[in-house]
């Protein structure tokens, strides 16, 4: 028999973190918390400008901040070409940009970048020139709350895209992502306010800049940075690290429930909730984030007797005052090779609105399908985050854990993923 454990904490109202209590009855000794590494050293670029509307014929002010500095050149474009303004200096960290003649109010990217062994690294930000004969005009602004730094995707995973737009003089039209050559690579709708976008496609491999912009309905935007690593190669070589981290043995191989012929990708994973069936909405939500992002099926259902082997019993502990939000144990007693866990929803879980208790229930289901260990190395969007509270609105599965899930799922029970 074995069994182990993890859950949700939640802060407090007086910002107390709570413990779990670890240590419980049985917790094996196979998933050792994380040792958070440092990323690779990565270089970005950052553009402001001193205003975001001029005249024709006027001046704005570049700057752009390279971290960690380098001796490299900073060289400067703009997009689209035409018509050509003009950039005094050439070069350099602070340059001027002189606009140029248009015939109505038209949007242009400011891009600085440099070239460091051979890979490009850039940084932009956008304006709008404004036709001498035209009354001033507003452009559509945009801001982005995760991904807050550079992140690595690839073939069949999503990137979440989280932000809010604000509306400038004219109504709002579409949100756009385009890719480092100029390519568009997705669009939707734009509304104001808040903003959660799923990226499917990633376009030219490699590492890249991609371009989020909010146009309005004359064609004026504004743009913000997205730097990725789109890299099939690298994106498994991390995941098979994550694994190594946080779903593996001392042996090496892989702590996982849900063998090949009737795990999750062969059939439904069983969900039970006897006794909450009054939040099966709530359930549900849950288990469309995990669907979504892994491709992971779930079935709700009640039973009768004992519970199969392969599912997870989701149960009301609600008359249990612990300092903790929610529980999952898991383990197994005849098969090492389907998925088994019981999550317990605990008191607390009731003081949340049903965002948040969704989202507790999707970290749980996490510590159900791929590890008990909580996560901070991807910052508190990510759904294995430990302390709340968060919302599904808010929360991720980064391109590299998907990935992982994936590997997890598709190869035997006990493969190792770094051999
Ligand atoms: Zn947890």
């Amino acid at each position: 028999m074995l069994k182990s454990r993890g859950c949700l904490i939640m802060l407090s109202l007086f910002s107390l973190l709570w413990g779990c209590g670890g240590g419980g009855l049985n917790l094996p000794n196979v998933v050792n918390p994380p040792n958070p590494q440092p990323p690779s050293p990565t270089i970005s670029v950052r553009v402001t400008l001193n205003m975001n509307q001029v005249y024709e014929g006027e001046e704005v002010t570049c700057t752009a901040e390279v971290s960690p500095s380098v001796q490299q050149v900073i060289n400067w474009k703009q997009e689209p070409s035409s018509p050509s303004g003009t950039f005094s200096p050439m070069s350099g960290s602070v340059v001027r940009w002189r606009s140029p003649m248009v015939e109505r109010a038209t949007s242009f990217s400011l891009i600085a970048y440099i070239v460091v062994q051979g890979k490009t690294y850039e940084g932009e930000a956008s304006i709008v020139v404004l036709d001498k004969s035209e009354p001033p005009v507003t452009p559509p602004s945009i801001s982005l709350n995760y991904p807050s730094s550079e992140i690595i995707v690839g073939s069949g995973t999503l990137l979440t895209i989280i932000g809010s737009i604000s509306q400038g003089s004219n109504a709002l039209s579409r949100l756009q992502v385009i890719d480092s050559n100029g390519d568009l690579l997705q669009e939707w709708p734009a509304q104001p306010g808040a903003f959660r976008v799923d990226l499917e496609r990633f376009g030219v491999t490699g590492r890249k800049t991609l371009r989020l912009r909010v146009i309005d309905s004359a064609g004026l935007y504004s743009e913000t940075s997205i730097p990725v690593i789109n890299d099939d190669a690298e994106l498994e070589a991390q995941a098979r690290q994550f694994l190594k981290k946080y779903s593996c043995a001392g042996d090496g191989g892989t702590i996982r429930f849900g063998n090949l012929q009737t795990g999750p990708y062969a059939r439904p994973v069983r969900v039970y909730i006897n006794t909450v069936q009054q939040v099966k909405d709530l359930i549900e939500k849950a288990c469309a984030f995990w669907s979504r992002y892994t491709g992971i099926q779930f079935e709700i259902t009640t039973f009768t007797g004992s519970a199969e082997f392969s599912s997870i019993v989701i149960a009301d502990y609600t008359n249990v005052d612990k300092p903790i939000v929610a529980e999952t144990i898991r383990g197994y007693i005849t098969d090492p090779h389907e998925i088994d866990a019981v999550i317990k929803l605990y008191k607390i879980w009731l003081d949340y609105d049903d965002e948040v208790k969704a989202c507790a229930i999707a970290h749980e289901l996490g510590h159900s399908l791929l590890t008990m260990s909580e996560i901070t190395e991807f910052g508190p969007h990510m759904i294995m985050w430990p302390y709340g509270p968060a919302t599904l609105k808010e929360e991720v599965l980064p391109p590299v854990v998907q990935k992982s899930v994936y590997l997890l799922y598709s190869h035997a029970p006990d493969w190792i993923p770094i051999p």
